[in-house]
């Protein structure tokens, strides 16, 4: 793995430099069977990056949750330091794009895919994927948001730009109890949205109208196979779930809407037909945001400053320690959890 820089090795504290730290360690053996383990780690087995942030906050995403669990093929590099998210202090910066004691976030990059990520006391990362934490934000709020709550807005701001404002009409979020899904109904009902939450969880009902849904639907009326062009019901969508789900809400599209695809709980398929698309000018709008440029990175973290009520975000958090990252991990992929996950580092 990466060697540390001489640069690093001068400006981190001599003693942080020494002393090992724990860090999750997820290897491969020679038949490719995963295992994950605690381990004792130091800088050496980071990968190569310009700066060093020590972490005050993670959490545990969906996709968290399958690299943990190998559910899916998110890892690509071994062994890995998986954690796709973290906030915390800068210790070092190369290039001096940071200074040592600046506030960061991260989120995505192929950091605990490809790069060694979140789930250890220390990262070495690149400076150019860091977004400085925005005043009024601390590290636990931010991972609050995460990946999941980051993404929620990049969907948000996609729907803006396709001009689906308020009094356009409902906008529908699927997955409603899940990461995306509750940060998604928080932005859009403070907006002032008619937000229609789909959950397989009614029991919740309560606290999804709490975050601000004005309507709960049960999640089979759109998770099986559907019609090409069903009765229309809202201006726009945020699904976290494709496949049949996915179809559904467009199908359910009303003229000239648009729904913001970013997630596949249910499946990676489509199975749909181009009818909403030619018949109603009905558009769908893909969302990424492990490649998100900078700049709508920058606006992302910005709008969720100004329009995610913090303290409805709290509501929606649970703060877990470091030694609760792989149980949250497996509850995750079963979708035993709602709302978002705090990792406090320093519990
Ligand atoms: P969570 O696990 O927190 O939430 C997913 C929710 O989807 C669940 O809470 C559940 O909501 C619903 N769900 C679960 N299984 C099914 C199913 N079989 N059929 C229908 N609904 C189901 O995950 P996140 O919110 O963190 O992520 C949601 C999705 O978005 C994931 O697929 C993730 O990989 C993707 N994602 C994509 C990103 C991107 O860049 N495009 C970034 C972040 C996430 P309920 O109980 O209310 O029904």
């Amino acid at each position: 793995m990466g060697r540390v820089p001489e640069g690093i090795r001068r400006t981190v504290g001599k003693d942080a430099m020494q002393e090992p730290f724990k860090g999750i360690l997820l290897s491969r053996d020679a038949d490719k069977k995963q295992s994950v383990s605690v381990a004792d780690l130091t800088l050496d087995d980071l990968m190569d990056g310009d700066t060093v942030v020590e972490i005050e906050a993670t959490t545990v995403n969906y996709k968290d949750g399958l690299a943990i669990t190998g559910k899916s093929p998110v890892v690509r590099r071994w062994p890995m330091v998986p954690g796709i998210d973290c906030a915390g202090t800068v210790v070092s910066c190369e290039g001096g794009a940071f200074r040592p004691g600046d506030k960061v976030v991260l989120n995505g990059f192929g950091v605990g895919e490809t790069h060694t990520g979140a789930y250890a006391a220390y990262a070495r990362l690149n400076a150019d994927w860091l977004i400085p934490l925005p005043e009024g934000i601390s590290e636990h709020d931010a991972m609050a948001v995460g990946t999941a709550g980051y993404t929620a807005m990049l969907s948000v701001m996609a729907l803006e730009r396709h001009a689906i404002t308020p009094d356009r009409g409902p906008v529908v979020v699927t997955g409603a109890n899940g990461g995306v899904g509750t940060v998604a109904i928080a932005i859009l009902s403070k907006l002032g949205y008619h937000v229609v939450a789909s959950t397989g969880r009614p029991e919740e009902a309560d606290f999804l109208k709490g975050l601000g849904a004005s309507e709960i639907i049960h999640r089979d009326e759109l998770s099986g196979p559907g019609k090409p062009l069903a009765k229309e019901r809202w201006a726009g969508g945020i699904d976290a779930v494709g496949s049949h789900t996915l179809a559904n809400v467009l199908s359910m599209t009303s003229y000239g809407g648009a729904v913001a695809a970013c997630g596949l709980a249910q499946g990676m398929d489509l199975p749909a037909s181009v009818a909403p698309f030619i018949l109603r000018g009905v558009s769908l709008l893909g969302i990424d945001s492990v490649m998100a440029p900078r700049s709508l990175r920058l606006e992302a973290w910005d709008r969720i400053r100004d329009d995610l009520d913090l303290e409805k975000l709290r509501t929606l958090s649970t703060t877990i320690g470091f030694d609760g990252i792989v149980d949250a991990a497996r509850d995750i992929v079963e979708g035993k959890v709602r709302g978002r996950i705090v990792v406090d580092m320093k519990a």
